[in-house]
């Protein structure tokens, strides 16, 4: 049992061991391919029995005791263990005694093992272990029966550590091709140890010249799909996996900044999976997923945004999906990663323990700032990667290339808009609330203008009778120190002059930090003069909606417009309202009204 000590969270030491062993063989070139596809449960109730180190199954999965205590150089062992029954194939063909074969497979791979010295075995290893393949021992065993000294080679003492049926591994699309797995880690094993044995760094793959499955894959692209084919023309695919290991790119990262797609080699992927993962990774780029962020939480974002790249991919059908770290749930089909975020973000402890292409917690998208800006990109590269994914639609339909997903399609168009800016969006909302007073001439109230020809009386334009009731909304100020001023200058002068030009008399304005100060009913451009920014942090806003919902002098249909920087409360409002946030900013709840960012 683990201890706490005073002052110091309880370790895990079981848990450390476990995930040094697993660390040690991600970066080892013979194993992390087959650690890569295989699927880890280490859940207490997983299929490893009680008194069993882990077992393996038919689908790929790797059960591990879940709360045994060993050194990592036992783990490495286990784990190497049943990874090598996936790569030796071991699961292929039907054998009629299964025990007999799990036995011949475990003598087997305890051979190999001994050989490669890796690890240590935790229970006593055999001297003289008889070196056959399989087959041999195999029939050796069903005719004469298992010697005992080779019945617990394995990993599940007593117990076959391969297991056919395994309901609890789910898998997508086709199934790994574990020889193959293998055979990616040996040749890389092989050149990493020439490599370091002529004294070079190993440096897999990313000799210029080199053919590799992922810039196959780019080429593929470039050639074959047009709707991403502008976009994999414009990155490099950096396949160093001294590079990945430094960054912590377990499989794959993209910078769209230095224009580079990371693919560590040491992942092993085939074709199909580089097809997928570099899709995956220049559809962040072309829907600009950076710059749709918006003050989120990075992570999160990223894992939503995943969940709906991998859904339109799995729909489309390009290559497959890599085991691990492809975050996909066919329920979330059709939402967006602005809604999937609210989602996620309400159990953000569950979800930060998932793993995107990169690893477990680390997102994807790569934002290494401005130090890695490629000349002649930076400014307008926002708009190039918009220009490349909406020419590659239009490419796309004119070749009949089969069909998009229909959400992926409206936010490629979306994108291809320019954006509609604030002030104009705002004014629409205001033509909406307000419509065109039909005006009349009066004398019973002298023209503005009156003052300059004061013998002259001036009739001036003024609404028709009763027009003007109710003709006013609420406006709630945020005024707490985080408020930038020029911001907020900006906001109230865009509001003053429209509410001018709708005729729109007064406004009730409440102003709120930690309290609430109402100010009654002022004329528009008055707001700005009396706003005073108080230093003082915190703000709740709720008073200030429940002030205005309730107020006598204000009329029950009267819109409210909400001037926030986003760090306040969650709000309820049950009339018509909108937001004006700073851009970049984003309100902690998911707003029902429109949200207007002032830029
Ligand atoms: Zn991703």
């Amino acid at each position: 049992m683990a201890r706490k000590r005073s002052g110091d969270a309880v370790r895990d030491v079981a848990g450390e061991n476990f995930f040094a062993a697993v660390g040690v063989l991600r970066a080892h070139p013979m194993f992390a391919p087959l650690l890569t596809h295989a699927g880890l449960n280490r859940w207490v109730g997983n299929l490893c029995p009680d008194d069993g180190w882990a077992v393996v199954t038919e689908a790929g999965g790797i059960h591990p005791h879940p709360t045994r205590r060993a050194e990592p150089e036992e783990w490495m062992y286990v784990l190497a263990h049943t990874l090598l029954h996936l790569g030796f194939g071991h699961f292929e063909g039907a054998r009629e005694r299964w025990r007999e074969w799990n036995a011949a497979c475990d003598c087997f791979v305890a051979a190999f093992l001994a050989d490669l010295k890796l690890g240590r075995a935790p229970w006593e290893p055999l001297p003289d272990l008889p070196r056959r393949g399989e087959e041999r021992l195999y029939a050796h065993f069903c005719r004469d029966g298992i010697p005992p000294e080779l019945a617990s080679l394995g990993t599940s003492g007593p117990h076959p550590d391969m297991l056919r049926a395994d309901a609890r591994t789910p898998r997508f699309g086709r199934p790994v091709d574990w020889r193959a797995c293998f055979g990616r880690g040996l040749s890389m094993a092989v050149t990493s140890a020439v490599n370091v044995a002529a004294g070079r760094e190993p440096h897999l793959g990313a000799d210029a010249g080199l053919v590799t499955e992922a810039r196959r894959a780019r080429e593929w692209f470039i050639a074959s799909y047009p709707l991403l084919g502008a976009l994999a023309a414009a990155f490099d695919i950096v396949e160093d996996p001294l590079v990945c290991g430094r960054m912590g790119i377990s499989i794959a990262a993209v910078d769209a900044e230095s224009r580079e797609i990371f693919i560590n080699p040491a992942a092993g992927l085939d074709e199909h999976e580089c097809r997928f993962v570099v899709a995956h990774e220049l559809l962040h780029v072309g829907l600009r997923h950076q710059a749709r962020r918006e003050g989120r939480d990075p992570f999160l974002w990223n894992v939503a945004c995943d969940y709906v790249i991998n859904g339109w991919l799995v729909e489309m059908r390009i290559g497959d999906l890599p085991q691990v770290g492809a975050l996909y749930d066919p329920e979330l089909r059709g939402e967006s990663a602005e809604a999937i975020y609210d989602r996620i973000a309400t159990d953000a402890r569950r979800f930060r323990k998932l793993a995107t292409l990169r690893g477990v917690g680390v997102g994807d998208i790569l934002d290494r700032g401005a130090g890695h800006v490629r000349p002649g990109g930076g400014v307008d590269l926002d708009e190039f990667y918009r220009r490349c994914l909406g020419q590659g639609l239009v490419y796309h339909e004119e070749q009949g290339r089969g069909l998009l997903p229909a959400g992926l399609v409206e936010e490629i168009r979306a994108l291809s808009q320019p954006p509609i800016p604030w002030d104009v969006r705002l004014a629409q909302w205001f033509d909406d609330h307000f419509a065109p007073l039909e005006t009349v001439r009066s004398y019973a109230r002298p023209s503005r203008r009156q003052s300059s020809t004061p013998d002259i009386p001036r009739p001036r334009w003024v609404a028709a009778p009763g027009a003007e009731d109710g003709r006013t909304f609420g406006v709630v100020l945020d005024t707490s120190g985080s408020m930038d001023r020029d911001v907020l200058a900006k906001a109230l002068g865009t509001i003053a002059s429209y509410s001018i030009a709708r005729d729109v008399p007064a406004v009730r304005v409440v102003f709120c930090d930690a309290a609430t100060y109402d100010q009654g009913y002022m004329p528009p451009d008055a707001i700005a003069d009396r706003v005073q920014v108080k230093g003082r942090g915190g703000t709740i806003l709720q008073p200030a909606i429940d002030l205005l919902e309730r107020a006598e002098d204000f009329p029950k249909e009267g819109p409210l417009l909400v001037i926030t920087d986003g760090q306040c409360d969650r709000l309820r409002i049950h009339r018509e309202h909108a937001f004006l946030l700073p851009e970049g900013r984003r309100l902690p709840f998911v707003p029902r009204g429109e949200v207007f960012r002032i830029t």
